[in-house]
Parts: C-alpha cells; structure tokens; sequence
C-alpha cells in the first residue's frame, strides 16, 4: 500500500476532472458506498472459485463478530448499494464511482494491495447497445485523456447454460491431457476450470490453442448478440480483437467481456475492464436486472499517461501531467514588506488567482531563482522600498512582457494584468 504524496495527487485530479466532466455529458451520476461490506456480499457476488474471493480478500472480525471485507472491487457494493436503496424501482441507473480497493496480491509495477479505480455501471441496460455505449465511454474517456497506443480486446461468455456446456468440454478435454497442466491449472479443473484460459503459464497457454474454444460453443442466441456488438463497435470506428480466452477474474460475467491493454505496461498490461453481469443483481437479493459495467485501474492509466506525455511533451496527456504553475510568485524580504506580502497574497487569491507566497525571508536573488523554477508567468516584487512607496513591482517571468509597477491597493489593476496573455 502506498502513500500518495502532492505531486502525484495533482495528476490524478487532472484525471479525475477529466472523469468526472466525462461522466456528466453521458448521464452517469456518482456513488460513494463504504469501503468495508459483509465477507458474504463478495462471496455471494464474485464467487468463491474465484482468486479475488480465495485468496486476496482482506477480511476480519469486526467486534461484534461480524466478518467484514474491505471492498475488492466496487461492482458488488454498487449493486448492493442500489438494492438496499431502492434505485431499481425508479428505472435504470447509471451510476459511476472511484476509491481504493484493497486486494492482498503480490506488489510489482502495476500491482499494489490498495489500488485505485474508476468505475461505472449501468444497472437495468440490457440490449447489444448498450454494451457498445459501456464500451465506447471507457474508450472515449481513454482517448480524451490523451493514451494512445490501446487495444480493446472482447469476448462473448454466453449464457450461464452456454458456460455449463463449454465447462464440461473443456473439462473433459483438459483431463485427457492433465499432465500437460502447471500444478495451478490442475487445481482449477475441479474448482473453476474456466479460469485455466487465462493462465500465465506458457506451456498451458500453448496447450490451450488447440482446446475447443467459448465460441463454439455459444448458442446462436448468444451468437446474433455478440455479432451485434461488434457491428456497433465497428459503426462507432472503435477497432478491436476477438480474444477467445478473455473469461475476466469474477464469477458474474457473462455475454459480453472486454478489456482495453496498454503495451507500455509490461505484464500487467490491462488498463481497464469489464463486462455484463445479467444474474448479479438477483443474486444479491434485488429484481432479476441485466447490467454492464467496467472499471479502470488509476495506477496503471497514470503509468500509460505519463509514457505518453513522455512520447510527446506538446500532446493532451503532457499537457495533463505537467504540475499546474501559479499565476504569480511574490518574493518578498524584509519585515513590513514580508507583512504587506502576506496581505497582498491573500487579496489575490481571494480573486481566485494562484499565487506563491515565498515565506523563506531570504535574499532576492534565491528568491528569484525559485519563482523561475515555479514555472509562474510573473513575480510579485516588494521589497521595504516598494511598501514606502506603496507599490509592487511586476516582473515577468519566462515570457516576454514588460515590467510594470502598480499601486498595493490596485488589487483589479493587478489582476487583470495577471491574467492577461
Ligand atoms: P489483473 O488481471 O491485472 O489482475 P483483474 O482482472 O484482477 O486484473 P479487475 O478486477 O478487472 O482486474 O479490475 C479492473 C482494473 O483494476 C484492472 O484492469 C487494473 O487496471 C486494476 N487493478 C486490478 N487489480 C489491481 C491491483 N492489485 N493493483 C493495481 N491495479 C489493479
Ligand atoms: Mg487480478
């Protein structure tokens, strides 16, 4: 787990105003629900084959005695959330979040124990179009942010009857060849066997290229359905590739899956994913509802911004990144000057411009040298003489303007030459 310190939080509110702007034009409203559930809503939700739910849950006793779970991921809350409140009586609900979720996972780049997501999900959408709507808002707010180089990777995982009848191929053609399977892979043939496609383990992965596939197996219902997705995607001019063995770490998924890679992130490579869960919300006690969602992880999408702004220091992800400079920086010495400053700083951030005060009372030259490195545009100037004269100098700073002097109550004069490009 990791402290997240200033420089790194101003990146990530340049990303989440992107976000949360995003998510507004598309009609999908925010919701904050606690990070700490009942053990059993994940166990009912995600599903007790699964990883998440065997092995990285951070769960404990409460003092009454109750087993509490620090939220994984945010979908199961989500439902519950809206369940409990009623929501779905009042039509569908287009809902976004973002928080930490905790996970005990190995840490390596990409991978912490407290991570971050931004999620949505669309309780109540059932047609093939809005999971091409789903699809394009992560696709689209990915872009607006400036990350190029994705890739959006989608599969159909059918119906739950579609699954069963996979499993037991699969199954039944995994254990002619047992031997052949890593040690994990053989025990998920008996608790979640459709986990296997995705191992990392080379010489599986190898093995599976022969195994029948999810698609053949998907009945023609299911099939017209993911046909229709992908004209959508296609009409929208969002390219992507049909990955077979995409079955996602949650039990619930089913019909459409995607996940949106980055090639600039090593192993752990997937920035975003997702998918439709049509039995969730009746497992967890509300009205049978279909519902898509996804989720993206904030560490990694930062990781991906930060090689693009790398790439190109001119492009929209640069332009995120880059720490915001003040409006102005007053250097200010001397005892009425350092009092007159800490007034004048105040004024002018009360007109809402950005202003560093330098409060180290040293000499002029060092202070100059900080308000160049600042990246502020102008330096605020007071010095005893100044305040005997009742004035403060504006210089400017990394761009060409002339110097000028204005009266210390001349707060609007100051201001709009401040602001002025
Ligand atoms: P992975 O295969 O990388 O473990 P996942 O399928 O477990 O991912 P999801 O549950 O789908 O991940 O979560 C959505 C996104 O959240 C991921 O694509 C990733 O960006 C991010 N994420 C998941 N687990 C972690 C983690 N431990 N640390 C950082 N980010 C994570
Ligand atoms: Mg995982």
């Amino acid at each position: 787990m990791v402290d997240l310190l200033p420089e790194t939080l101003q990146r990530w509110q340049a990303v989440e105003a992107v976000a949360r702007e995003h998510f507004l034009r598309s009609g999908f409203g925010e919701i904050r629900t606690p990070l700490l559930e009942s053990t059993d809503l994940f166990c009912r939700g995600i599903g007790e084959g699964t990883d998440v739910v065997g092995k990285e849950m951070y769960s404990f006793s409460d003092r009454g005695d109750r087993s509490c779970t620090l939220r994984p991921e945010g979908t199961a809350s989500v439902v519950r959330a809206a369940v409990q409140n009623g929501l779905l009586s009042q039509g569908t609900q287009k809902l976004w979040y973002s928080g930490p979720m905790f996970r005990y996972e190995r840490p390596q780049a990409g991978r912490q124990r407290q991570f971050h997501q931004i999620g949505v999900e669309w309780l109540g959408a059932g047609n093939a179009r809005s999971d091409v709507e789903v699809i394009a808002l992560a696709w689209d707010l990915l872009a607006q942010l400036g990350v190029g180089g994705l890739e959006l990777e989608i599969n159909s995982l059918g119906t739950p009857e579609d699954r069963q009848a996979y499993r037991e191929a699969l199954v039944a053609w995994l254990e002619q060849r047992m031997d052949q399977l890593d040690p994990d892979s053989q025990a998920r043939l008996t608790t979640n066997p459709l986990r296997i496609l995705d191992s990392k383990n080379p010489a599986t992965q190898a093995l599976l290229e022969q195994a029948p596939t999810l698609a053949d197996a998907l009945s023609p219902d299911s099939r017209h359905r993911f046909a229709a997705v992908q004209e959508g995607l296609t009409a929208l001019g969002i390219s992507y590739r049909l990955n077979p063995r995409l079955v996602r770490g949650l039990d619930y998924y089913g019909h459409t899956a995607f996940e949106i890679t980055s090639d600039q992130l090593g192993a752990q490579a997937t920035v975003c994913g997702g998918g439709r869960y049509d039995g969730l919300i009746g497992q967890l006690g509300g009205p049978a509802t279909p519902a898509i969602g996804w989720a993206l992880g904030m560490e990694r999408l930062l990781l991906v911004l930060e090689a693009a702004a790398q790439a190109d220091p001119q492009g929209p992800a640069a332009r995120l990144v880059r720490p915001q400079a003040p409006d102005a920086y007053l250097v200010n010495r001397g005892d009425r000057a350092e009092s007159a400053g800490l007034s004048l700083a105040r004024a002018l951030r009360q007109q809402g411009l950005m202003v560093e005060l330098d409060s180290s009372g040293s000499a002029f030259g060092k202070q100059f040298k900080r308000a160049d490195r600042s990246g502020a545009r102008w330096a605020l100037v007071l010095g005893d003489e100044e305040v005997e004269r009742g004035e403060v100098r504006l210089k400017p700073l990394n761009q060409q303007s002339e110097e000028s002097t204005v009266a210390l109550s001349g707060i609007a004069a100051m201001v709009e030459l401040l602001r002025s490009r």
